[in-house]
């Protein structure tokens, strides 16, 4: 049984924790020691993951929530207060992702009569990239050291206490365009070739670039192309730029590498000159509808909440990615409020976070059943 009092007590705590990216030591500790008080024998990684590994068994099953959160932005009290106002619990990292990391610490103590192998990775940097580092995130290093036959990652997907379950990703590139022209004095630009108007025609063209849209779920998906960056010239007023960068943020649906030969060669049929860089592209993914573990969460979190979850695929790239591409089926699902990420006075609202983490109990107790 799922202990109310103390899910909510845990939350507080791990709120009053500041836990910026890159600075998750203490709030590791405290969850580690946490863990050990109730008998339990944690281990922590060399990037500061913490883990704990349960039971043996037939099927096994990962639950993964980061322990980082955002720097505070727009805050007029404290941060860090953790305060219960009526149905909200409130402070930075509360949805994003600490009511996952404090539901992962009640699980444990709560649930009994497993047949299987749970593992909790409590995983370090998922807001930013650490420098420097191999891993740059935490979950790919728990994605690499353990495989499991599911991974729910519990990241927010409550939408006012409504839940939803998300069965994948959208993909996204980042695009680094060096568009070339021919530098000249700008009193006779005609012996010249101007970078910047050059760039013009080519995000010209891009916005012809034909975008797909997939059905996921039963709801449609856009795939979205943006310009997000642009600079050249005003060096000199007197010049006439020969050269102008342009970077892109391209979201993909799920799974289609092929977008990477598509959008060069939308660029090369442009006619501009262009060098194409592309510094990043993560793929993202999906899991079939039919998916049985998918399947049995929605009819887990159908009971708790006595209405169906929605369906969906997560717009933005998720971490959940890393577990899916070492093999590890990860469906995103956690009791925190999807629309209170990275918002100034971020709250989740205890009665669907606890309606929530009984519904991961079931479905721990239902997957790792002795069936
Ligand atoms: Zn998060």
């Amino acid at each position: 049984m799922i202990n109310k009092a103390r899910y909510i007590k845990t939350l507080q705590e791990l709120i009053r924790i500041p836990s910026l990216s890159g600075n998750e030591d203490t709030i590791g500790n405290f969850i580690f020691e946490d863990l050990e008080a109730y008998g339990f024998a944690p281990e922590k990684d060399e990037v500061g993951n913490i883990y704990l590994e349960l039971g043996k068994g037939r099927r096994s099953l990962m639950l993964n929530a980061h322990m980082d959160t955002v720097p505070p932005e727009g805050y007029k009290g404290d941060p860090y207060s953790g305060l219960i106002k009526s149905n909200k619990i409130i402070g930075l990292g509360s949805s994003d992702c600490k009511a996952g990391v404090a539901a992962m610490m009640e699980l444990v103590k709560s649930i009994t009569g497993f047949d299987g192998k749970l593992i909790l990775a409590f995983t370090v940097s998922e807001e930013s990239v650490l420098k420097g580092a191999k891993y740059t995130k935490g979950s790919m290093y728990a994605a690499e050291r353990y495989k499991a036959d599911a991974c729910i990652v519990l990241e927010p997907t409550m939408y006012d206490g409504i839940p939803a379950i998300s069965g994948g990703c959208r993909g996204r590139m980042i695009l680094e365009l060096k568009v070339r022209g021919k530098s000249t004095h700008s009193s006779r630009p005609h012996t010249g070739k101007n970078a910047i108007t050059e760039s013009v025609k080519l995000i010209d063209h891009l916005k012809e670039h034909d975008l797909m849209t997939g059905h996921y779920f039963g709801e449609e998906l856009p795939e979205t192309l943006s310009i997000v960056g642009i600079s050249a010239g005003a060096k000199a007023t007197n010049i006439i730029p020969g050269e102008c960068d342009v970077v892109v943020d391209y979201r993909t649906l799920p799974g289609r590498t092929e977008v990477v030969n598509k959008i060069k060669k939308a660029i090369e049929d442009s006619g501009v000159k262009t060098e194409i860089g592309i510094p990043y592209f993560s793929p993202g993914y999906f899991l079939p509808e039919d998916t049985p573990t998918l399947k049995m969460l929605e009819e887990s979190v159908r009971n708790s909440f006595r209405r169906k979850p929605r369906l969906m695929i997560a717009l933005g790239r998720a971490d959940s990615e890393y577990f899916y591409r070492n093999g590890t089926p990860a469906i995103v699902y956690g009791p925190g409020e999807n629309l209170q990420c990275h918002k100034p006075g971020e709250y989740a609202l205890i009665s669907g976070a606890i309606k929530c983490t009984k519904s991961i109990g079931r479905f721990i107790q239902e997957y790792l059943s002795k069936k």
